[in-house]
């Protein structure tokens, strides 16, 4: 149930962080993993790591920011795999700290673009070629900031709660032609992008301290939920937002 046996699966941002944990993961299930970002030499490096250890990975890589970039991901996929089974809209960037009052215009565009528009360009060029094949799977990582209020990051947030609108919608729209849609709202995982709230000791603590399972989170923590929703054992989930952070979401305290 749990094997990726010959799937091909595309997961952006997947140089580093969740993305690269990911694709470790997947491409250990039998899964053919392309990895992307926006840095060639990054994605070749973590694709020449998965081949060297026996496993299928290659590099292409993609600003999902630029339309004409995610129209090559998926070109190019299909010229070296002739199909795809599993899409992981990773990528994301958060460029607006502070309160909503303060927002820049600009930045807000730019979280949109990135961040939601990009899942919509990927979904709508890969869904054509993945209708053909049976056990189709899109991951969307969202965050716990879709479901919560923040001082910080609130702009991240309103584009991560869009794309668990999203993930329902193409769940509906997709579910005829055999294509299951789902999202996965991390909480806080120790990779570059949330560098500056686990370096911070008073606000690692907090974290800990709210959390039950009193720790934040790994990659692996993540990719393991991934590969879940990649494969037949979750065959009867679609629509859905599946919560990773150890509990903090749920606790009063
Ligand atoms: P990360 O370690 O910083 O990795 C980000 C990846 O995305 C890198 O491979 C980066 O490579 C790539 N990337 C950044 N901008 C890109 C762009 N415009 N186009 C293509 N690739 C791009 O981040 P992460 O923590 O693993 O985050 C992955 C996802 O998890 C994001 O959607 C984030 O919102 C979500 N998330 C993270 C946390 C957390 O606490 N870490 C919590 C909740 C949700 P390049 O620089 O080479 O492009």
């Amino acid at each position: 149930m749990f094997s990726l046996k010959d799937k091909v699966v595309i997961i952006t941002g997947s140089s580093r962080g969740i993305g690269k944990a990911t694709a470790i993961q997947m491409a250990e299930a039998g899964a053919k993993v392309v990895i992307s970002s926006r840095k060639k030499e990054e994605c070749d490096k973590v694709a020449k790591n998965i081949n060297s250890n026996g496993f299928v990975a290659s590099s292409i890589p993609c600003h999902v920011g630029k339309k004409d970039n995610i129209k090559n991901l998926v070109q190019e996929t299909i010229k070296r795999y002739d199909k795809i089974d599993v899409l992981v809209c990773n990528a994301a960037t958060n460029p607006a700290f502070g309160p909503i009052a303060n927002l820049d215009d600009n930045a807000f565009d730019k979280i949109i673009q990135v961040n939601l528009k990009s899942s919509i360009w990927l979904v709508n060029e890969a869904s054509h070629y993945m209708k053909k094949n049976k056990g189709c799977s899109v991951i969307i990582m969202s965050s716990i900031s879709a479901i919560t209020g923040t001082n910080d990051i609130g702009a991240y947030g309103i584009s991560k709660a869009a794309e668990v609108a999203l993930v329902r919608n193409l769940a509906v729209e997709l579910g005829p032609k055999g294509i299951r849609v789902n999202a996965i709202a991390p909480g806080l995982i120790k990779t570059d992008f949330s560098r500056a709230l686990w370096e911070n000791k008073e606000n690692l603590k907090k974290h800990k301290e709210k959390t039950p399972l009193k720790r934040i989170g790994q990659p692996e923590d993540i990719s393991g939920v991934a590969h879940f929703l990649a494969s037949d054992a979750s065959s009867f989930i679609t629509g859905q937002l599946i919560i990773a952070d150890g509990g903090e979401t749920i606790s009063w305290n």
